[in-house]
């Protein structure tokens, strides 16, 4: 069955009623806290050069010796944010002496506090409670590891290490957690209670697009390793997309292992597909297919998001002279989500598939949620710790199964994170600003 673009007609009052109901169930963040984050996000939406500094300080921050150092980067950062009236008045409290200790301390604590909005942990053990935290509130997560890039072979075994300790370390603690019947069973069957994402950019140093073959044997070994962890330890293992120039050998190797009689059983599994992408609607078939033909006791979780890497693709295509893989335009963007979306929840129907909407977006959101309880499909949502938060929750109060993904690291390994999230949250692209700035339900919930 092909893709289609068009709109299902009579789904508009559904998703307006289900829209509406989780914009309602949204908390309703006048915490000083929130406030003071939705203050700060305000003002980085507003002004560009504010902005720039401090993502800057922000990755230099976990560099920085000791206070004065910290206050030295954030005076100079923020004293060349010219035409910024508020960064202006920062360089100065930075560098005048008075003041300097005081600035170097609440921005060092600003910068952790954020990090760690996003971050659930430093390490697999720290991780457990928030992890267990969630899943007492009624949702799931899925965790995932943060790290720098990986250049040598031996960076490689060490995140592989990572994850596997992870993997057995949640799994213990799991073992110990009520049950939860909505997150540990649906229409297809038993659901793991542990959920590990991994990024092959991290297991092999040779992922390069010109030679995708040695990317993949230079990955398959330790995500076999990984796969046999998640099996015997009863995980599902989720493999990450990333950029356009990788996702061909991304998918041949997560498919090529899944299809190797070791794992028939399991573990449970899954990938991710982009919206965004131009070819998506047939890429999203091959899986379709792929997973249809698969000899194999447990389903394939096909995570739909709308794609994290749009301005790098943009820029790389420009550079090349190529057109451009991504769909340039929001509208068209989020209308190619829409339908891919329908067709994932139709695949459901054969038990092979299940569908993880992954979006903070409330109107990709609720088409979905209409959608599948119009076809009476059972799938998952999924939201970004720190930006889906109160996402999460209005999810949960509507009684929808919902996961958290859920970054696990040092604060150094953190920052880029942070800075793309932080990037996200502020561009003037994206629906989580326009719900920052107070734009009204209707305008929230319009067809793409
Ligand atoms: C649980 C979870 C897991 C994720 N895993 C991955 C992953 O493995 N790989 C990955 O790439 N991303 C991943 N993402 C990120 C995701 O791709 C999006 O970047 C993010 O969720 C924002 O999309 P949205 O629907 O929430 O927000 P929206 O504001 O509705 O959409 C923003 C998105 O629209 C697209 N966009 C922005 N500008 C334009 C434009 N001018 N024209 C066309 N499209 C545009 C971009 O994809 C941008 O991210 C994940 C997200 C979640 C919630």
């Amino acid at each position: 069955m092909a893709t289609t673009l068009e709109p299902a007609p009579d789904l508009a009052p559904a998703i307006d009623r289900v829209g509406r109901r989780l914009a309602a169930a949204l908390p309703s963040g006048r915490t000083p806290k929130a406030l003071a984050e939705r203050a700060l996000m305000g003002r980085l939406m507003d002004d560009p050069a504010l902005r720039a500094a401090i993502f800057r300080f922000v990755d230099v921050r976990p560099a920085c010796r000791d206070e004065r150092d910290v206050a030295r980067h954030l005076g100079e950062l923020l004293a060349q944010a010219e035409g910024s009236a508020l960064g202006q008045r920062g360089a100065r409290m930075a560098t005048r002496r008075t003041t300097r200790a005081a600035t170097a301390g609440v921005a060092a604590l600003g910068v952790r506090g954020m990090a760690h909005r996003f971050i659930v942990g430093e390490d697999a053990a720290s991780s457990v409670p928030g992890v267990e935290k969630l899943w007492r509130s009624g949702a799931a997560a899925t965790v995932d590891l943060l790290g720098e890039t990986t250049v040598t072979e031996a960076e490689a075994d060490s995140y592989a290490a990572r994850c596997a300790e992870t993997l057995r370390t949640l799994q213990a603690a799991a073992a110990r957690w009520p049950s939860q019947p909505l997150l540990e069973r649906d229409a297809a069957g038993p659901i793991p209670r542990v959920n590990l994402s991994v990024k092959v950019s991290a297991l092999t140093p040779h992922l390069h697009p010109n030679d995708p073959e040695r990317g993949i044997a230079g990955a398959a070994d330790r995500l076999r390793g990984l796969l046999r962890v998640a099996r015997d330890t009863g995980a599902h293992l989720h493999v990450d997309m990333e950029s356009f120039d990788t996702r061909e050998a991304i998918t041949e190797l997560t498919l090529r292992l899944l299809s190797e009689p070791e794992f028939r059983a399991g573990p449970s599994a899954g990938i991710v597909l982009q919206g965004y992408l131009v070819e998506s609607p047939d890429h999203l078939e091959r899986l379709l297919d792929w997973a249809q033909a698969r000899d194999a006791e447990q389903p394939f979780t096909i995570r739909l998001v709308k794609g994290a890497y749009w301005d790098h693709e943009m820029i790389e295509a420009a550079r090349h002279g190529w057109s451009s893989p991504v769909i340039d335009g929001r509208r068209a963007c989020d209308r190619n989500y829409e339908a891919l979306s329908r067709r994932l929840i139709d695949a459901t129907a054969t038990g092979k598939v299940r569908a993880a909407i992954a979006s903070h977006n409330l109107r990709s959101i609720a088409h979905a949620a209409a959608y599948a309880d119009a076809r009476g499909a059972d799938i998952e949502f999924q939201v970004l710790r720190g930006l889906g938060d109160d996402t999460l929750k209005a999810l949960v109060a509507d009684g929808r199964r919902v996961r958290c993904y859920c970054p696990l690291g040092d604060i150094v390994a953190g920052m880029s994170y942070l800075v793309r999230r932080l990037l996200e949250n502020t561009s003037n692209d994206s629906f989580l600003s326009a719900q920052a700035s107070g734009a009204d339900i209707d305008t929230l919930l319009e067809a793409p």
